[in-house]
């Protein structure tokens, strides 16, 4: 599944998909409120309401990079929160080698938050060590973000998903910190977006006139759209994230501005009194 704009070429590589379930992570998402949303079925949500949803990385490639934007889950992690989580054998490095994108041919790893679900593939085990999957790649990380989990890490899953899939990239010495409004290239600018994590980052793409953004957590699921104050149990200031949504969906609605979320699909957003919509792509 690929997108082009304008010289930039973007395409998904899936992790996990979902279909329901999603209760823990959406607590006001009933079935029943996103039956009346009838703009999300069947693209976003099934009939009977049940929210659809993936967890998968971006290849971003420009004239000059070969960038994978969020790396999920990860295979052989312990300690997770959420059990299927935990010890995963998935086939992600060899769906994303027979997609033309082998390991070593990444040239940027480039995270929107250190979340459980953004950093798995940034290492792999090997030897009973925790390496960089992508051994050529340099690691994007915002400062504020790193430094946040670095420091202020509160309970044992998130210190176990910072010691196994972020601090051995430091340690390797392949981490950049960036401020999270960084010009990464010419095509590619980091838009701050707090509220989901203390330094989340979403990332503008720009080519020959064309834009895509591709969004990170500040929603889950485009229901966000129409509920802006629908935040995640994930979010670490859930009213911080509401106006995150208001004013990044602002920006961007009724422009032909392609958006991918971090756990859904593309599409274009669209106001809707004081709220919004989300167009899927056919
Ligand atoms: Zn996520």
């Amino acid at each position: 599944m690929h997108w082009n704009v304008g010289k930039v070429k973007i395409t998904k590589i899936v992790e996990l998909e979902t279909v329901g379930s999603t209760r823990f992570i959406l607590p006001l998402a009933t079935n029943e409120e996103i039956q009346k949303l009838s703009w999300l079925i069947p693209h976003f949500a099934n009939a009977e309401g049940r929210l659809k949803m993936s967890i998968h990385s971006l290849v971003v490639e420009t004239p000059a990079r070969r960038i994978v934007v969020d790396t999920g889950l990860g295979n052989d992690k312990q300690g997770r929160k959420v059990p299927t989580w935990n010890n995963r054998k998935g086939p992600f490095l060899e769906t994303m080698t027979a997609a033309g994108f082998a390991p070593d041919s990444i040239d940027t790893v480039l995270c929107t938050h250190l979340h459980v679900d953004h950093v798995g593939w940034n290492t792999r085990l090997a030897g009973g060590k925790w390496v960089p999957t992508l051994s050529n790649a340099r690691y994007v990380f915002g400062k504020a973000e790193y430094e946040h989990w670095r420091d202020h890490s509160d309970d044992d899953d998130k210190i176990a998903v910072f010691n196994d899939s972020v601090k051995p990239i430091a340690d390797a010495g392949l981490a950049d910190l960036v401020a999270s409004d960084a010009g990464l290239s010419d095509e590619i600018t980091l838009i701050p977006t707090p509220g989901h994590s203390p330094g989340h980052m979403s990332i503008l793409i720009q080519s020959e006139g064309e834009r895509a953004l591709l969004t990170g957590d500040v929603a889950h699921h485009p229901c966000q759209m129409a509920h802006l104050g629908w935040s995640s149990t994930a979010d670490s200031d859930p009213a911080q994230s509401a106006v995150t949504r208001h004013d990044l969906f602002s920006r961007f609605a009724d422009t032909p501005t392609l958006v991918i979320g971090g756990h859904f699909n593309a599409g274009h957003i669209r106001r809707d009194g004081d709220a919004f919509q989300f167009v899927a792509l056919e």
